[in-house]
């Protein structure tokens, strides 16, 4: 009789726990629900509701709004609107690249509360372990139960079961093992994948209802090499080797500049920003030895630099290009633009459109939109805080297929 006693009480605790996250989810989905509105959504009988704020109150998980926050207005017993305290749980999101690079804490809604630049360096094992005590200098001081895990975005393919990163060109690391010199002392669970599907992510995760409902969608980024985060019919792209959907290494010529990769003439080597840098080099007979940088020549053409507008002009005429072949391929509903690519948005949007139209059947683009993506440079750090959210809260009950087929990426 014991052991039947002892898997009921099991399957209690399991249960009281699901409950508690499924009220914990719709809180987060739903800021300034009330506990009546709770009770509608979960299908919670209204004492099991009850009880459970009272528990995630006391557990300072949760907090009441003021009344006067929502309505100064109204008089008399108003229902009490909820949301998460935002201080109650942390995550830590980890950006590693040449030029992004850093490690942020933020809370569980999302926003960034701190961030620490961590200097580049070529050997792998240098950098990384740079990168785990700057982790540890981040979480110091703070209750390690309150950090739900931390989040980490490459630009590269991963291997995620065993937390070696197969190949990232553009670093020039091959086989490394990531998380092994990363997770050392570190008693939070990781959880990592490609930069630009963290980018895609993101857009998902903190973006309005319309972008959550998406499932054909590319986000393409350019920080150093060219990346793409693709999901397609709800899933994200990963293909066999986790290499899926990495459309900056389609080739554009056979006989065209060598990439990373290997091959010529991939996409990368006409868009990425050292094509433009290198562009307008060529175009501005610069004297200097010194590299004007992708967002300083995006400044120079908003100041009317000719030579800085004709180099965005060209290359945008090959981010057209390439982005034929994969509206084809793909035919997204919505296309978001990162890096350098969104801070010059307006200046290329209508030769982008120009190329695409040009080359593409109608119906690949009748419910097509493109635009630049809402998080700046923080597009990467902001997916991997989503990756850690999206395990967190889809461990929970039915998220949305986007959120829940991340959380897998948790090792
Ligand atoms: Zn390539």
């Amino acid at each position: 009789m014991s052991h039947l006693r002892t898997a009921g009480a099991f399957r209690k605790s399991t249960l009281r726990r699901a409950n508690e996250k499924l009220v914990l989810n719709s809180i987060r989905q739903h800021p300034s629900l009330s506990r009546a509105d709770l009770v509608r959504l979960t299908g919670l009988s209204p004492s099991s509701v009850t009880f459970i704020i009272n528990r995630l109150l006391r557990e300072r998980m949760v907090e009441e709004l003021d009344q006067g926050e929502t309505s100064k207005a109204q008089v008399g017993r108003q229902p009490t609107p909820l949301r998460l305290r935002s201080s109650a749980r942390l995550v830590v999101a980890v950006e590693i690249g040449r030029i992004h690079s850093r490690v942020v804490l933020a809370n569980w809604c999302g926003e960034i509360i701190q961030t620490r630049n961590v200097p580049w360096n070529a050997s792998p094992t240098v950098y990384l372990q740079r990168m785990r005590s700057t982790i540890q200098s981040l979480i110091n001081g703070h209750d390690l139960q309150t950090i739900i895990g931390i989040g980490l975005a490459v630009g590269g393919t991963i291997h995620r079961r065993t937390g070696r990163v197969i190949a990232a060109e553009n670093l020039g690391w091959f086989g490394i093992d990531v998380l092994g010199i990363l997770k050392q002392d570190l008693p939070i669970p990781f959880h990592w994948d490609n930069e630009a599907r963290l980018c895609a992510l993101a857009e998902v995760w903190f973006g309005d209802p319309e972008q959550k409902r998406l499932h054909n969608f590319v986000f393409l980024t350019a920080p150093e090499g060219v990346g793409t985060g693709v999901l397609a019919d709800g899933r994200f792209l990963r293909g066999a080797a986790g290499a899926g959907g990495e459309f900056g290494h389609i080739m554009l010529d056979p006989n065209g500049p060598p990439c990373v990769c290997g091959n010529r003439g991939c996409w990368e080597q006409y868009v990425s920003p050292r094509a433009l840098e290198r562009r307008y080099a060529a175009l501005s007979n610069a004297a200097s030895k010194e590299t004007t940088t992708a967002d300083r020549i995006v400044d120079l053409a908003r100041s009317g630099d000719p030579a800085a507008r004709q180099a965005l002009v060209e290359t945008a005429k090959y981010v057209g290009l390439g982005l034929v072949n994969l509206i084809v391929a793909l035919n997204p509903e919505s296309i978001v633009f990162g890096d350098y690519l969104a801070r010059a948005w307006d200046l290329i949007e209508e030769t982008i459109w120009r190329e695409v139209r040009q080359r593409t059947p109608p119906y690949c683009l009748s419910q097509l939109m493109m635009r630049p993506s809402r998080h700046g440079d923080d597009a990467a750090v902001k997916g991997a805080i989503a990756l850690v959210l999206s395990d967190y809260f889809s461990r929970i009950h039915d998220t949305p297929s986007v959120e829940a087929e991340h959380a897998s990426a948790a090792v």
